[in-house]
């Protein structure tokens, strides 16, 4: 469903130094996979989430998504970025049916829509409230909400869980991987955080320092994604 074919990325205008930022990245997610990408600071990860949203276009190789060559902000692809970026302003559903505002769908539509998505991310009963109203972790809930409405071919995660505590982080690690996987949606994960990405991916690509290039790639295969917060009950993680 994702591909990166040889894939190099050089910024820089004339005149300017030049920064290799990638360099021959060359991997594959399959449909429904849920794939995590780590590695040092400044080695590019964002910079492959950009271009697989279609912000930036590669300086030589392909980025394809579904088959297609991306040339251009593609709207099925989702992207969830560090803050949780909820308007404060906009009560949780509201927030929900954002992005289906800006892609022209009507108003008993989008808020059907927006409360499925909170039932599925566990925030039924919070629909009126405001963002400052819920812990950080069920802001983060309502962003994925946000992002699982605009039904995305594709989930770009970078760096979603990093403002967190640590028992958030953890509970909110587990909540995310099943929601999505449950949804089976492909999805690429940004992370600094191996831990992290062992907990949530079914595959884990590790790039070297800049230019990043994929060193490695770790099948992670925990028997049903064996991690003691699974088998707490789901009302105990979701209080968080
Ligand atoms: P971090 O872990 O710190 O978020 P990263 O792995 O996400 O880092 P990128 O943000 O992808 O790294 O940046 C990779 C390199 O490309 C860096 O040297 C960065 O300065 C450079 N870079 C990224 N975007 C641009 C841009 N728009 N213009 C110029 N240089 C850029
Ligand atoms: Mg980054």
């Amino acid at each position: 469903a994702l591909e990166f074919r040889n894939v190099t990325k050089t910024f820089g205008a004339l005149g300017q130094k030049v920064v290799t930022a990638i360099e021959g990245v060359d991997f594959k997610v399959n449909k429904g996979e849920f794939v995590s990408v780590v590695g040092p600071s400044g080695c590019g990860k964002s910079t492959i989430l950009s271009m697989t949203a279609g912000l930036y276009q590669p300086s030589s190789g392909e980025v394809l998504v579904s088959g297609e060559k991306v040339t251009k902000p593609n709207p099925h692809v989702g992207f969830m970025l560090q803050k949780d970026l909820l308007l404060p302003w906009r009560t949780i559903i509201k927030n929900v049916e954002f992005g289906l505002e800006s892609r022209g769908v009507g108003k008993a539509e989008r808020r059907d829509r927006a409360m499925a998505e909170l039932e599925r991310c566990h925030l039924a009963g919070f629909e009126n409230q405001y963002p400052y109203q819920l812990s950080g972790g069920m802001r983060q809930r309502a962003a994925l909400a946000r992002t699982l409405a605009i039904d995305p071919d594709i989930i770009l995660l970078d760096e979603p869980f990093s403002a967190l505590d640590a028992q958030t982080k953890l509970l909110i690690q587990n909540s995310f991987a099943e929601t999505i996987q449950e949804a089976g949606i492909t999805t690429l994960l940004i992370t600094h955080d191996l831990s992290e990405a062992v907990i949530m991916s079914d595959r884990v690509l590790v790039l070297s320092e800049r230019p990043g290039t994929v060193i490695r790639e770790m099948p992670i295969d925990l028997p049903d994604r064996a991690h003691p917060l699974k088998r707490r009950q789901m009302s105990e993680i979701h209080q968080h």
